[in-house]
């Protein structure tokens, strides 16, 4: 298998340290709203490494994390707690905040049919966790304390700026007209804030004899540490997290453990909507449920990421959703009809086509050649389970078999098409319409299929 890892920019190799338990993490959302199409993406493709490495033969044991507090709305360590804000906005306490958002997370993963998580890990959880950490890095002298908080000195520790090929001192300079604060570099970033005089933070904890809340990035290195430990197999997330998110968790899990966080570190690219980024104040993207409202099934959604690949900066709109929807459909009656001829199937199916699939997944995740395998070769119901397996898009869950009643429809209307009693085959055919059903006549006798 080869996946593209950011660390070192290369297609390489993949080999688990240990094929039964392939320790992957995964950065999960900030609780704070309804999770939408652009997060749902990075989610979906992720879905498709798990079943990958699964059909490769490996246990994936993966961790997610639910950023349940401090995650403020700016990277830099200033702005509002996202959380508070939320809270204000909806007249619930941030506990409450984040637990209804969490559930509302999780249940969009189980609608997409995604692969639940070996273990979520909450933020607020790991606050001992994470304090232990701040604690080690403090005694091995990496961190300094300000005003509004204790921070990582990234001058001590000599490679932070690989991982993200970042240039030091361009950022300093840049940032020193606007930087005022008592940071002693513009990379250095917040494991720990103190909550300030007058400054309304409901989530707090007892550190160094003050009431504050953990930085941004601290969770992932604690979580990590103690859930699956360094180094894990395969860590993932968004394009948005190198330059600054992952930058600083490998920053803290290398200082205090010395050692690697993660071997590989696979990044998806990002979606726009109608040719524009995705943002709160165009009010562009869309909830599952908005999609739903207009006809299409969350998996008609999970389709169309998959056609795509990660590592692409894509567009969505709703006229590529619907022909993702026409190509599941398709898929959808032509397993009702390889069930339908299964002892007489019309064609038979290559059989390295199973191989050739799972072939262009394991070539960096390549689902659209997958894809283009399973439109251009004739697939038996083996096969399809096969493939429902690995992108798990419902195609069996969606397609029921006919019923007794609609079974006995069908011969009904094929008597009276022999004895030419077109009316009744009329009637008949609206009826079964009705019932989202229509039928072809083919040389292989009548076939049935779905209308939508
Ligand atoms: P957040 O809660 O903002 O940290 O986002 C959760 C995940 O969704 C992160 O991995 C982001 O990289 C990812 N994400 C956010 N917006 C998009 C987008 N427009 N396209 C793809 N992934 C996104
Ligand atoms: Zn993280």
């Amino acid at each position: 298998m080869k996946l593209y890892n950011s660390a070192t920019k290369k297609l390489q190799k993949f080999t688990p340290q240990d094929p039964d338990h392939v320790k992957i993490y995964t950065c999960g959302p900030t609780v704070y709203d309804y999770v939408h199409v652009g997060n749902l993406t990075s989610y979906i493709y992720w879905d498709l490494l798990l079943r990958t490495l699964q059909a490769t033969g490996y246990q994936p044991y993966r961790v997610l994390n639910l950023t349940d507090v401090g995650h403020l709305t700016s990277d830099a360590d200033q702005g509002e707690d996202k959380i508070e804000k939320g809270a204000k906005k909806l007249g619930r306490t941030v506990w409450e905040v984040a637990e209804h958002y969490s559930t509302y997370f999780l249940q969009k993963m189980s609608d997409l049919n995604l692969l639940p998580p070996d273990k979520i890990a909450k933020a607020t959880d790991y606050i001992p966790a994470s304090i232990e950490l701040i604690d080690l890095l403090t005694a091995k002298g990496f961190t300094y304390e300000i005003n509004d908080g204790i921070y990582f000195d990234t001058s001590k520790l000599p490679e932070y700026a690989d991982f993200a090929r970042l240039d030091l001192e361009h950022i300093q300079a840049g940032a020193r007209v606007e930087f005022n604060s008592e940071k002693r570099h513009a990379s250095d970033f917040a494991l720990w804030k103190f909550i300030q005089p007058g400054e309304d933070h409901a989530m707090r904890w007892n550190y160094k004899g003050r009431n504050g809340y953990p930085g941004w990035h601290i969770e992932c290195s604690s979580i990590i540490h103690q859930e699956l430990g360094e180094p894990i197999d395969i860590h993932t997330g968004g394009i948005d997290h190198i330059p600054v998110h992952h930058t600083n968790e490998i920053a803290q899990s290398q200082a205090a453990f010395g050692q690697t966080l993660s071997r590989f570190w696979l990044h998806c690219n990002f979606i726009t909507i109608d040719g524009q980024k995705i943002s709160k104040s165009l009010g562009n993207t869309y909830t599952l449920e908005q999609l739903q409202e207009q006809g299409f099934s969350p998996l008609d959604f999970k389709l169309w990421v998959l056609q795509g690949h990660y590592q692409t900066a894509r567009n969505f709109s709703i006229n590529d959703l619907a022909s993702a929807k026409a190509r599941r459909l398709s898929w959808r009656n032509r397993l009702a009809e390889a069930r339908q001829l299964q002892d007489h199937p019309a064609e038979s199916t290559p059989l390295d086509l199973e191989h050739n699939i799972l072939a262009a997944l394991q070539d960096n995740l390549n689902s659209a050649l997958a894809f283009s395998l399973i439109d251009t070769n004739y697939v038996d119901l083996k096969t399809w389970q096969f493939i429902d397996q690995l992108f798990a898009l419902g195609l069996f869950s969606d397609s029921p078999d006919i019923t007794p009643a609609q079974e006995q429809l069908i011969s009904t209307r094929e008597h009276a098409r022999a004895q030419k009693d077109f009316a009744t085959a009329d009637s008949i055919r609206d009826q079964l319409q009705a019932q989202n059903l229509t039928v072809l006549d083919t040389p292989h006798g009548p076939i049935w299929q779905y209308l939508k």
